[in-house]
């Protein structure tokens, strides 16, 4: 029946007018420029096409992955979906009396670009971040003094039984995560209705946000060839490496090094003192948080890197999402 439908599905998208590409390398898609081969690529256009082939996969039952810029997802090269849905020419966002709407795709960036002319506060981080308004949601993301559970009012869902609106409560938001990042609904995010707070103080938005793009790029890792923070939290046990590196951080911080080269140091200690040596080369000068994807042997290298990171910690929880052929086994 799936296969049989699968067959079909090329048909259903030429006849609804949805652009899609076929057969493609997802290197050619993806933030870090990794994937094995996409069998459709679909890229509607507007909520009513994003919906129309969202009701068909469900009604055959073909799984399929929503995306946005892809700038949190880890697809492995030896994986090969056969549906992957873009929403990033769903983008229209929108300022009516009570909320500021922006359909799945618009850019986070863009949303508070928009927000900051309107003189409306809370965005202001979101200026620096990439990805998608969608996405955003169900990453529950924040970056300095903007979070998207702050923001929300609610949202508007296709799912399998048709379309829902959540409120914010029922994404039951924790750090990093909501109920579509745990896999506890299926669904895909087609609007998000998000709190339109007039400033008092416009001139402070425009002076945050170049504060806040300041300090990205001096502190934090270029965008490229990475997928920002690899986990969500990381605590720590207290091994006697680690109490050694803590003590390094603190004297670096007593004999005043520059903020950029206290960094730099602290991650190649914390590496060396693990006797990790080629494993620094892959991570971030900013935090050990950031692993790099520099090259072609980073693959090998980043699962290295995890189970390092998970060994010597109390606690971990990814933030990032590996795609593999076990991805749909998460769904609960
Ligand atoms: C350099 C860099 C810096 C970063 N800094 C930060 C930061 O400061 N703070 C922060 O929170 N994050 C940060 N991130 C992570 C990332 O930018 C955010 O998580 C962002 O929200 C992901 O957006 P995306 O469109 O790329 O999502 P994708 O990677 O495409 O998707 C992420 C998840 O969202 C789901 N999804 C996407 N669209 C929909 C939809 N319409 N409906 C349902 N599910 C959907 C996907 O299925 C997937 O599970 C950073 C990433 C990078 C590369």
């Amino acid at each position: 029946m799936k296969q049989e439908y699968l067959q079909h599905i090329e048909e259903f998208l030429m006849n609804n007018d949805i652009d899609f590409d076929k057969n493609r390398s997802l290197k050619s898609y993806t933030w870090i420029q990794r994937g094995g081969v996409v069998q459709f690529w679909i890229k509607p256009d507007s909520i009513e096409k994003i919906k129309s082939i969202v009701s068909y996969l469900y009604k055959t039952q073909i799984n399929f992955y929503v995306v946005g810029a892809t700038s949190n997802l880890y697809f492995q090269n030896d994986y090969h979906p056969e549906v992957v849905i873009s929403t990033l020419r769903i983008n229209k966002i929108a300022i009516n009396k009570d909320y500021v709407v922006a359909e799945c795709g618009a850019l986070s960036s863009k949303l508070s670009v928009e927000c900051i002319k309107n003189n409306i506060e809370g965005f202001e981080g979101f200026t620096t971040i990439p990805g998608t308004i969608g996405a955003a949601v169900c990453n529950n993301s924040s970056c300095f003094n903007s979070c998207i559970d702050e923001l929300i009012d609610h949202i508007e869902v296709i799912t399998k039984n048709g379309c829902i609106n959540l409120n914010k409560n029922d994404l039951n938001y924790k750090r990093r995560s909501s109920i579509f990042k745990r896999k506890e609904i299926e669904g895909v995010i087609l609007r998000v209705f998000l709190k339109k707070q007039i400033a008092l103080n416009p001139e402070l938005l425009i002076k945050n946000t170049e504060k806040f793009k300041y300090y990205r790029k001096k502190y934090q890792e270029k965008p490229q060839h990475n997928l920002g923070s690899v986990f969500a939290e990381i605590e720590l046990k207290n091994t006697l490496q680690i109490m050694i590196w803590k003590m390094f951080k603190k004297l670096l911080k007593i004999i005043h090094i520059k903020k950029d080269k206290q960094l730099k140091l602290n991650k190649q200690l914390f590496f060396i003192i693990h006797g990790k040596f080629k494993m620094s080369y892959y991570v971030s000068d900013f935090s050990f948080n950031c692993f790099v994807w520099k090259d072609n042997k980073a693959d090998v290298m980043f699962f290295k890197y995890k189970s390092f990171i998970e060994r010597i910690s109390k606690k971990t929880e990814l933030e990032i999402e590996i795609v593999d052929r076990n991805y749909f086994k998460q769904y609960k």
